[in-house]
């Protein structure tokens, strides 16, 4: 079977070539997803409703976005600028992950192309994220009783401090700095240890790809060997259990253009590997 994949040509926003976000690279993740025949057809996901947004976020942020009526200081802290392709774009790529999440539960695994935005806040947005698209889908399949106990593994670089607001319920690892391949997968193979105790029944794994050492803003060492075993080690252990696994992009800001499409296409290579095994 084949790997269910969301995706939207709307994720790639015009906010100028010239910006500090490689916007472009969900453009390019999608063409090496179907260039290296990891995807054959996308699922197209359509905008998030008003009423699903609102399990997360507050009416009025949401109407701010959709309006482009958000304060200069909430823009600012957004990083994007408030325009039409960027409404879409904050729209689709949470409807992406609510997509993503339904797929999980009919094939056991899927990903998005884009999703993560743990800094969004239930008022607000921060660090390149408008909407907190994990935290919304999480709500929508607890809504919906599709799940009763969620785990979210955020393994971006950062903090997701969005995510602590809204949805308690995560596993966000913390981590020193410069820490490097060997280190790095001896915490995270502890984490998944003390993970297994408990009884989820949906996850959601965020794939920064910033814990890589030529990232921009990242801080820690790791190689492309290390994120691909990060990602086989996380995927591996909820699929094996039968635990609905649903992939989503999180950060990354490769001084590399192509490296950093590179990496992030191995969350889904990772989960393609599984669902065809
Ligand atoms: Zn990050």
């Amino acid at each position: 079977m084949e790997l269910p994949v969301v995706n939207h040509e709307d994720y790639f926003a015009k906010i100028g070539d010239d910006h500090k976000f490689p916007i472009n690279k969900f453009g390019e993740l999608a063409n090496y997803l179907t260039q290296n025949k990891i995807v054959k057809k996308f699922h197209k996901p359509s905008a998030c409703s008003f009423e699903t947004l609102s399990y997360a976020h507050s009416k009025n942020y949401i109407l701010d976005i959709q309006n482009k009526t958000l304060s200069k200081e909430g823009v600012k802290k957004i990083g994007f600028p408030l325009v039409d392709s960027v409404v879409q774009r904050s729209l689709v790529a949470t409807g992406g992950t609510v997509l993503a999440s339904k797929l999980a539960i009919n094939y056991g695994i899927s990903c998005n192309t884009a999703g993560g935005s743990h800094h969004a806040s239930y008022d607000g947005g921060a660090g390149y994220c408008v909407f907190n698209d994990v935290a919304v889908a999480s709500h929508y399949l607890l809504n919906r009783g599709l799940a009763n106990k969620i785990l979210i593994v955020d393994l971006d670089v950062h903090q997701g401090n969005g995510n602590s607001e809204i949805f308690k319920d995560n596993l966000d690892v913390e981590l020193e700095d410069n820490l490097e391949d060997d280190a790095y997968i001896k915490t995270l193979k502890h984490y998944l240890k003390e993970l297994n105790q408990e009884n989820f029944d949906f996850v959601f794994y965020i794939a920064g790809v910033d814990i890589h050492f030529n990232d921009r803003l990242g801080k820690l060492k790791i190689s492309d060997e290390g994120i691909q075993l990060r990602d086989e080690l996380v995927v591996e252990n909820f699929f094996s259990r039968r635990i609905p696994f649903c992939g989503v992009l999180g950060g990354g800001y490769n001084k590399d253009f192509n490296k950093l499409v590179e990496l992030h296409s191995m969350l889904h290579q990772s989960c393609a590997k599984y669902i065809g095994s």
